[in-house]
């Protein structure tokens, strides 16, 4: 709209113009060399005119032929970097397609058109990678170390194969690195926080895992409901390392986060225990049995208080059902302490109430702990003894993951190491390995509980 405003201005200044000159005629006089020459002045005007677009056409043809070299150069480098950039998306479209001789040629190309090293060393350590050059690559990843918009890739590719090469102490220290250049990014949170844990870092684990709760990595699998078994790993770790007091802090901390969590209960009950502590362990034991009952706890108390007192421990003991009278843990923990003091019509009373017809391995073990010890009846000792061989499997701590039930509880699985899967429960299936004997250790004069914690 401008344009076309000052296009008519100029056109009617123009046409004013030569109307004006028209209207005033006149004539220029040049004299040189002793000659005279007399132009009329629309004449002269004219040809001036013409001589100034002429100069200004001569000029333009001057300056087009001068720029000409460099922008033929320019529009040169213009095609190689196209073609640069056409064989480098071919090369990932091949990488992609696990195309490994067509991904390194369009690597070489890409490297030869474009010159420009951080675009294409990803690449061609793909290709490498592809062709079974895990070297080459590593060299490629380690030159990408060197630049700093190139290093966290780097990185990323030697953890990598790091990882596929089982090295996880050389995986956990390019995760290292990469989390200093990149703190919030979720994969570098994640693989950190895998690997501290797959290797016992517990400590750290708990920092990483804490880092990505604050970034609000909501996507993370872990998350704060990995926090209790992160601590009670924690636990495991100051114990080893002799600290004591950090090993029961950790496992106070747990079971505060979440009260139910039977792990922790029965770490704070073990700690405890290692340390005489017999009034704090029935006090927590009488605090948990309405809601998280359970075989190694009725050991633990049985272990508590005088020991040649049989009868005494009925007595507790049936307290403690009053606690969870409906929960069948507590009737076989009463039976225990029946069998123990010798009361056998109460221990049968209760046994049957358990249900004879389908027991459980055992209820059957009870059951020939009893005939062995009120009758003596060998014959019958022998056949709970063969039916607990074939009866329902007791509960053991079984993964939530892989199914497989181990006999100890650990932070991770022992069969297929996923973090804090294992549950109290029956299995069909038992690994019958023993994870971590530190955390579920008991002490000798609690008896055989550790057969099932
Ligand atoms: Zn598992």
């Amino acid at each position: 709209m401008i344009r076309t405003l000052i296009f008519i201005f100029l056109a009617a200044l123009v046409v004013l113009s030569t109307v004006w000159i028209a209207n005033h005629p006149g004539n220029l006089s040049v004299v040189w060399g002793g000659g005279r020459i007399d132009i009329e002045l629309p004449t002269a005007l004219g040809g001036l005119f013409l001589f100034m677009i002429l100069v200004g056409l001569l000029y333009r043809l001057w300056w087009s032929i001068r720029r000409a070299p460099k922008a033929f150069w320019n529009a040169r480098q213009l095609r190689k970097r196209e073609r640069g950039y056409k064989a480098l998306t071919q090369g990932m479209v091949a990488v992609a397609a696990g195309d490994a001789n067509e991904a390194r040629s369009q690597a070489q190309k890409a490297d030869k058109l474009l010159g420009e090293p951080p675009l294409t060393m990803l690449l061609s350590a793909q290709a490498a990678q592809l062709n079974g050059d895990e070297a080459a690559a590593k060299r490629y990843f380690n030159s990408m170390l060197k630049r700093p918009e190139t290093a966290f890739l780097g990185l990323r590719g030697l953890l990598m194969q790091a990882e596929r090469d089982g090295d996880a102490v050389a995986a956990l220290s390019y995760a290292a690195r990469a989390k200093t250049l990149q703190p919030k990014t979720p994969w570098v949170l994640s693989k950190m926080f895998e690997l501290q844990t797959q290797q016992g870092q517990w400590q750290s684990a708990l920092i990483t895992l804490d880092q990505a709760i604050k970034a609000n990595e909501a996507k993370i699998p872990y998350g704060v409901r990995q926090r209790p078994t992160v601590l009670l790993g924690c636990s495991i770790e100051a114990e080893n390392a002799g600290n004591r007091a950090a090993a029961m802090s950790f496992a106070e901390k747990a079971q505060k986060e979440q009260p139910k969590n039977l792990p922790a209960i029965v770490r704070r009950l073990q700690l405890m225990n290692e340390e005489g502590k017999e009034r704090g362990i029935q006090k927590l034991i009488k605090a948990v049995w309405p809601h998280s009952p359970h075989p190694t706890l009725a050991k633990l108390y049985a272990a508590c208080g005088d020991q040649a007192d049989a009868l005494m421990r009925v007595k507790r003991f049936e307290e403690l059902r009053e606690l969870n009278p409906d929960h069948p843990e507590s009737r076989i923990a009463l039976v225990q302490s029946l069998i123990d003091a010798n009361i056998w019509g109460a221990a049968r009373k209760h046994l049957e109430a358990l249900g004879l017809e389908n027991p459980s391995s055992r209820i059957c073990r009870l059951m020939a702990e009893l005939e062995e010890g009120e009758n003596n009846d060998m014959e019958k000792v022998h056949q709970w003894l063969v039916r607990a061989s074939t009866a329902e499997p007791d509960p053991s701590w079984s993964c939530s993951e892989c199914g497989v039930s181990n006999i100890v509880w650990a932070p991770l699985c022992g069969h297929c190491g996923a973090l804090g899967s294992l549950e109290w429960g029956v299995s069909e299936k038992v690994a019958g390995s023993l994870i971590n004997p530190k955390i579920t250790a008991l002490p000798a004069n609690s008896g055989s509980a550790a057969e099932n914690y």
